[in-house]
Parts: structure tokens; C-alpha cells; sequence
């Protein structure tokens, strides 16, 4: 995951802002920052933020880099901004996505004689790639066209050029972008929660494949209209997006509580004492089955929130969950002698959910602990915007291999809700995360809560279904996309 942030300001230093903006898109990544400013001449820098935050790392950087433009990135894999000499201009360059033809490009840009420079700990470093492939086309915008063209997956992009700065989202619109204003300044976010604290009221969300031009003097200049077929990631609402964010103008905590009020609504045949969430994503669901189910909302299970983020983010499986065991810490007299419902975003392996969320209960004294996903089973890695791990390892796949005595490629019945056979493999979960019960949100209720329609969502990672995709997905049994990195400095 990556998250984009890009501001123009009119008269004063953009580099408070950019900073901030760019602070805010924290919970999407937890390897590199970067900033990019153009002032005097394009300056940037960039840091490794694995062992600390964004804030410390860039406090000292930011009063050195002043300038009226900028963009900024906190990543997961690569480090950017990148910088280009191409024969239409200097510029820098972020990217968030999920190119998954990498190699293929990769070697085709070989083959044409260009060459890679760019340090990365996975190959080839993404953001170059597609300054590479944008830097083959006439101009900035016919690049950008055609690298969208050319990738499977998808990519949104910021660009900082002596022009301004240049926005595009992804061709599908797996990725949100969202341009905002102030009274001196445009601003592009990949998050609208960076908006609110630094007074930029949204303007439009970006539509698919749109492309426009933020400057100085002109301010917003649309250079390509941009498609309206839409298939954004529902996994933005459901887990990976801020609480205070939206897209498409649809709140992430509100998508949240109507999920959470769905789960309650499954719910009638169970007493419970507690309600509850995995903190933080899933707070917001278990607000919503409180409110729906009329138990009272506790915090069985708090996070002790300086200096531990997301456990799903780190590229390495040993520190999500060293990350996963140290945050969260038990109430006992929260938990002892109650029945508990616990709501979590999603299960995707369930290791950590088992080893460091219900164990931690049931040692408290639980009485129950009754498990509720505000999404369907995962059947399917992510192959457009998240870095998810490989087919093999997510939960309902190994019920599904348990259960079947072997691997299978069509999982169609264990996708559908009404099947013995989804029956059965949520049986096998609740086993193995040894809960008392476990009941998944319905597909139906996830889109429902959403509130667009199924069509313009993607679902691709619950029902294997891509219709903006360009190949039929692969099976990844064997290797992992995200591979355990242990040359971290
Ligand atoms: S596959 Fe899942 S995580 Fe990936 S874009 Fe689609 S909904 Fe989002």
C-alpha cells in the first residue's frame, strides 16, 4: 500500500502542508516516506521510517525544502519520490498500486535498452517502472495514458514537474484520489482525512483515469476527463482506509457501523454480554452491532497506540507479528466471566486473530468469545492495489485444502453463503481459531453497507470475480508477493 499526497499553494511555502498531508496517510505504510518540493530547482528527500515515525524522521528535512509545489508518499515497498530527466522535463514522481505484469515490464524495458538504477529490496522498484514506461510516450499525458495501457493491475500516480503538479488515478479506480482547496492552495490526497485538520474542503474525487494539472497560476487544469466505469476497492471502507476518510463520497466509520449493525442483525440466536472490536479497524463494525444489538460497547482488548502501527502493513510476517503480540493488551475485568462478541475487519491468515487477540481472552476468563468478520471469507489474494499475502496462506483457503484433502482452483461453492460447503469451511475456521462461534458478513450486507452498486465495487479478493481485469487471476500457492525481508537496516 501507498499513500499520495500533493499540494500547490499560491503565494506562501507549500512544505507545512505537505508535510502534514503527507503525515496523514501514516496507516497505509510503514517502510519509506518521501517529499518532493520544487523551489529553487526540485529537491527531495527520502526515509527509510521502518523503526520510526514520518514526523521525526522529516521534521528537520521539511525547513530546509521550501517551495510552493510538492507531493509526498509513505510506502510499503519502494522508495519515492523518484526523480526523471526525460526529454519532455525534469520531474518526481509517487506511485500507489499494484503492478502485477512487473516482470514481463520489466524485461521489455530491458530489451529496449533502458536501464534501472533505483535501489529496492524487491527487484526492481515499482515507481521507476512506470517512470520508465511513462517516459515512452510523446508527452506527460500520452505517457501516463499509455503506461495505464500497458500495466495489469493498477496505478495512481502524483508527478512534480516545472508545469505543477499532475494527479492521475488509476485507470480502474481501484485507488481513490481526492482534490481539495483552501484559500491559498490546491491539494491532491489519496485520503481525505488529510483534508480536514489543514482546512481543504474536497472538491471532486478523481474519476477513473482522469489526469489533471495543479498550478500556481492557474490552479486546477483538467488535461483528461477520465472514464465512468468505476470498480474502487471495497476494502478501503472495510479495513485498509482511515475512520475520518471517505471515498466517492461515502464515509469509511459509517460504512463501518452499518456493517457492524448487519452482523448484529445475523445475530439473533446468541446472548451476549460485551460487545466488542479488534482495534482499530474494528472498532467502527463493533460500534455498529452495539448500537443495532443494544449491548453495551467495551474495550476488552486495548492498543497501545504509541509507536505500534497496523500489523498487517510491515513486509516481514515476523514483525507483523511481533507488532500483532505487543499491542494489544487484555482488560481482565472486562473479560472475565463474560460473553464477548468481538468484531474484526477481515481474516486473512487468522494466526494473529487466534494467537494474540483470542488467546489473550480466553486466558482473561472469557466465557464465550464470538467472532464476527465485517466481510465475506477471503478466497483471493488482492492483485490490484494491496500487497496481500499468497493464495495458500489465507484462512478459508487451508479450511477449504483441510476439508477437500487437497488444493482446489474452483472455490465457487465455498464463496457462496448458502452452501454446506461454506458451512463447513467457517466451521473448520471457528475450530481453529477456537472460538466459540464465527459468523462472516454477507457479501450482499458488505455491498449494501457500501451503498454503490456491486458493479462499480471491487469484490475480486471475496468472489475471484475481475471484470476490469485484463488476464484471468493466477494462483499463487507457492510464493509469497511479499516476501519476508530481513536486510532491513
Ligand atoms: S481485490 Fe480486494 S483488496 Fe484488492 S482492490 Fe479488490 S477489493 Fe480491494
Amino acid at each position: 500500500m501507498s499513500g499520495l499526497f500533493g499540494v500547490v499553494s499560491k503565494e506562501e511555502s507549500c512544505t507545512p502542508t505537505l508535510f502534514y498531508g503527507t503525515d496523514y496517510h501514516s496507516h497505509l505504510g510503514t517502510e519509506y516516506g518521501g517529499l518532493a518540493v520544487s523551489g529553487d530547482g526540485l529537491r527531495h528527500k527520502i526515509h527509510d521510517i521502518s523503526q520510526s515515525q514520518f514526523k521525526s524522521k522529516f521534521f528537520e528535512d521539511i525547513g530546509r525544502m521550501a517551495g510552493r509545489m510538492g507531493i509526498g508518499a509513505i510506502s510499503d515497498a519502494d522508495e519515492q519520490p523518484l526523480f526523471t530527466r526525460s526529454r519532455f522535463g525534469e520531474f518526481y514522481i509517487v506511485t500507489a498500486g499494484l503492478i502485477e505484469n512487473k516482470e514481463a515490464l520489466t524485461q521489455e524495458l530491458l530489451s529496449r535498452g533502458l536501464s534501472f538504477s533505483e535501489p529496492s529490496k524487491n527487484g526492481i522498484n515499482t515507481t521507476e517502472i512506470i517512470a520508465k514506461l511513462i517516459t515512452l510516450g510523446d508527452d506527460l499525458i500520452q505517457g501516463i495514458e499509455k503506461m495505464f495501457e500497458k500495466i495489469n493491475g493498477s496505478c495512481s500516480l502524483l508527478i512534480l514537474s516545472k508545469e505543477g503538479v499532475y494527479a492521475a488515478r488509476d485507470r480502474r479506480g481501484y485507488t481513490p484520489l481526492v482534490l481539495g482547496k483552501n484559500d491559498g492552495m490546491w491539494a491532491v490526497t489519496s485520503e481525505t482525512c488529510a483534508f480536514t485538520n489543514l482546512g481543504f474542503s474536497p472538491v471532486k474525487f478523481l474519476r477513473p483515469g482522469e489526469i489533471i494539472l495543479l498550478n500556481e497560476k492557474e490552479g486546477l487544469v483538467s488535461r483528461t476527463p477520465g472514464l465512468p466505469d468505476n470498480q474502487i476497492c471495497t476494502f478501503l471502507w472495510i479495513y485498509t482506509g482511515f475512520p475520518a476518510s471517505s471515498y466517492e463520497n461515502i464515509g469509511v466509520e459509517t460504512v463501518r457501523e452499518r456493517c457492524g449493525r448487519a452482523l448484529a442483525r445475523q445475530d439473533k440466536d446468541i446472548d451476549i454480554d460485551v460487545v466488542s472490536g479488534v482495534p482499530d479497524s474494528g472498532v467502527g463494525h463493533a460500534i455498529g452491532y452495539a448500537m443495532e444489538s443494544k449491548r453495551p460497547y467495551r474495550r476488552p482488548l486495548v492498543k497501545y497506540t504509541p509507536g505500534y502501527g497496523r500489523s498487517y502493513t510491515p513486509p516481514s510476517q515476523e514483525t507483523r507479528d511481533l507488532v500483532a503480540k505487543m499491542k494489544l493488551i487484555p482488560i481482565r475485568s472486562i473479560i472475565e466471566n463474560n460473553r464477548l462478541v468481538v468484531c474484526e475487519d477481515s481474516i486473512v491468515r487468522g494466526t494473529q486473530l487466534k494467537n494474540f487477540a483470542v488467546k489473550k481472552l480466553w486466558d482473561c476468563g472469557a466465557k464465550e468469545v464470538h467472532v464476527r468478520p465485517a466481510c465475506p471469507p477471503l478466497m483471493f489474494p488482492c492483485r490490484f492495489c494491496l500487497s496481500t499475502r499468497t493464495t495458500a496462506e489465507l484462512a478459508a483457503r487451508r479450511a477449504v485444502r483441510a476439508l477437500e484433502g487437497r488444493d482446489v482452483e474452483d472455490v465457487a461453492g465455498y464463496c457462496d453463503a448458502t452452501t454446506e460447503k461454506y458451512k463447513k469451511m467457517v466451521e473448520w475456521i471457528a475450530r481453529d481459531l477456537e472460538v466459540t462461534s464465527l459468523r462472516y458478513l454477507t457479501l450482499h450486507d458488505m455491498v449494501a453497507a457500501v451503498g454503490l452498486p456491486k458493479e462499480r465495487l471491487c469484490t475480486y479478493c471475496w468472489t475471484g470475480e475481475h471484470p476490469g481485469a485484463k488476464n484471468p487471476p493466477k494462483e499463487d500457492t507457492q510464493q509469497t508477493k511479499n516476501p519476508v525481508r530481513t536486510d532491513r537496516p
